[in-house]
């Protein structure tokens, strides 16, 4: 049942006046019940909870944390159909994608509990002492990767799984053995309650200290805002717009004690084509890439940049005239993309339109044309606009599009499209690109991101604010961690990692060998 109550512990509560209605994407009437906006005093309560968690919690075993989050796994699979016909009706997707959201969220939770029971990822590094060392004896060292305390998880609109509560934020500092404070996304309030509950109970069936989640609705930003200067909370999670998430980080630094915040901001994810790839198969990658999800993600590909081909533009401008739109994840998105593509459109031309929307919340699918020298002379055209649209670049030889690529700002990803002679002749322009992103990719699409142990999804700013972590996969741990050196500890006073028995059996650095 979905009560409208703030999770705080093992508690719900609902002390607050705000009421915050949870509308459905498509129609925008309310789905029910009343939720309530946290109150200062229930944000303090959480956070107080989260540090007394913290201090049980950072000291649970890798076995143990990973037995949390399988449970996580297995009580958000119990939600059943409860959970997918919420989802489906507060953000519009349809079931497929529910589904495959839900898969890739439980599969996330189950990745990292592999990761934390295989152990090595603390990467223990051990230089014994050297007593009779000349001139100076060495002392004993062994250092580790340490957890930073509780942390604030923002949930992203887009991914009201896989993304939110239980998400790729939540499950990484889980991992870590920090407490977290989640702040929903205003978008799918029920969906977070519901998976909220779930942690709540995994939490209690596995014996994690209370406080080790909670979660707290906001009816503005004043509570997001609030956690994020709570001088208790040591780091920040969150995806979702620049202006959202260069707020945090400036709210963060602007703290007594500064705290990292690793915002993921939006990037628009150019594909450059190569002659040899500038085809009909291509086109239609290209526009399906744009509207899978109705465009709503944040590797879908913004910009596509090509060589002078009028076949090639043809079919894109086929593709795209029949390409599907579809409900957007809510009133303020749907807004927004109206809003970016008017002002694209007020720059340059209109090459294709998808049909006409069925419904006010839905988005007709856009791809602009532009030529290089019109692009380079237009930051505009290079801005995110969230939802089914992107810019068809002509590009007059190899080397605009290396000039093009050169005034990249960071982006999440940067895909190239080309034979492997092309590719080879153009390793200047994937060198160019490397510098510009967390992702690159050859003969490919951006959009569908693996969680896997490789997965990189960050990039310079203004993709993130922080370019040295990603948001997917299992290194999104580090983010959520701090190396801690032991100087002469006795052996029973430091983490079992760094014992001499290694009982754990992890792979450790001795001596710079692995
Ligand atoms: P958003 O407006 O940035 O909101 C993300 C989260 O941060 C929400 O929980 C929001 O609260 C909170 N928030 C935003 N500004 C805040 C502030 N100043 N202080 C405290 N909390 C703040 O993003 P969104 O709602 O997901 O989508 C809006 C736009 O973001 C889209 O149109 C798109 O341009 C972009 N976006 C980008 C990505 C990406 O992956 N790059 C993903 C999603 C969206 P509320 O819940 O109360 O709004």
């Amino acid at each position: 049942m979905i009560e409208g109550k703030n999770i705080i512990g093992f508690g719900l509560s609902s002390e607050g006046t705000v009421g915050i209605q949870a509308p459905a994407a498509a129609t925008l009437e309310p789905l029910g019940p009343l939720f309530y906006a946290a109150t200062m005093a229930e944000l303090n309560q959480a956070v107080a909870l989260a540090v007394a968690a913290f201090k049980v919690y950072r000291k649970k075993s890798g076995v143990e944390k990973a037995a949390f989050l399988e449970q996580i796994a297995l009580e958000i699979e119990a939600l059943g159909d409860t959970l997918i016909e919420r989802y489906t009706a507060e953000s519009g997707l349809p079931v497929g994608r529910a589904q495959g959201e839900k898969g890739r969220t439980l599969g996330q939770l189950r990745l990292f509990a592999s990761l934390l029971r295989e152990g090595s990822w603390v990467h223990a590094t051990i230089d014994p002492a050297m007593p009779d060392r000349q001139p100076l004896a060495r002392p004993d060292l062994r250092s580790m990767e340490r957890p930073l305390g509780p942390v604030a998880v923002f949930g992203a609109s887009n991914f009201p799984l896989a993304f939110s509560v239980a998400g790729g934020d939540t499950v990484s500092a889980l991992a870590a053995g920090c407490s977290v404070v989640v702040k929903a996304h205003s978008s799918h309030l029920g969906t977070s309650e519901l998976v909220g509950k779930a942690i709540q109970k995994a939490a209690q069936t596995t014996g994690m200290p209370e406080g080790v989640l909670s979660m707290l609705f906001d009816a503005g930003t004043e509570i997001g805002g609030a956690l994020v200067q709570h001088k208790d909370i040591k780091a920040v999670a969150f995806t979702g717009s620049y202006r959202g998430g260069k707020a945090l980080f400036d709210l963060a630094v602007k703290r007594a004690e500064p705290i990292p915040v690793y915002a993921e901001m939006g990037s628009t994810n150019p594909v450059f084509v190569l002659p040899s790839k500038q085809t009909e198969a291509t086109a239609a990658a290209y526009v399906g890439s744009v509207t899978m999800g109705v465009g709503q993600f944040c590797t879908n590909p913004g910009l596509m940049i090509y060589s002078q081909n009028a076949e090639f533009k043809n079919h894109v401008k086929e593709k795209g005239a029949v390409a599907a739109g579809g409900i957007m994840l809510n009133k303020g998105i749907k807004a927004a993309y109206e809003k970016g593509s008017a002002h694209i459109a007020e720059h340059i031309q209109i090459l294709a339109e998808g049909p006409n929307p069925e419904s006010n919340q839905a988005a007709q699918a856009k791809i602009f044309e532009a030529t290089a020298e019109v692009f380079l002379k237009s930051p505009v055209l290079a801005e995110e606009v969230f939802g089914p649209s992107s810019v068809l670049i002509e590009a007059s030889s190899t080397d605009q599009m290396k000039e093009i690529a050169a005034g990249l700002e960071g982006h999440l990803t940067a895909t190239v499209l080309g034979s492997e002679e092309e590719l080879v002749a153009n390793a200047e322009l994937l060198e160019i690109l490397e510098q510009k992103v967390g992702r690159l990719l050859v003969n490919g699409f951006p959009t569908g991101v693996e969680v896997c142990h490789a997965m990189v999804h960050g990039g310079p700013f203004p993709a993130t604010t922080d370019s040295r972590t990603t948001s997917v996969g299992t290194q999104a741990i580090y983010r959520f961690t701090r190396p801690v050196c032991f100087q002469d500890l006795p052996q029973a006073l430091l983490p079992v990692e760094l014992q001499d028995d290694n009982i754990l059996g992890i792979k450790r650095k001795v001596n710079g060998i692995l």
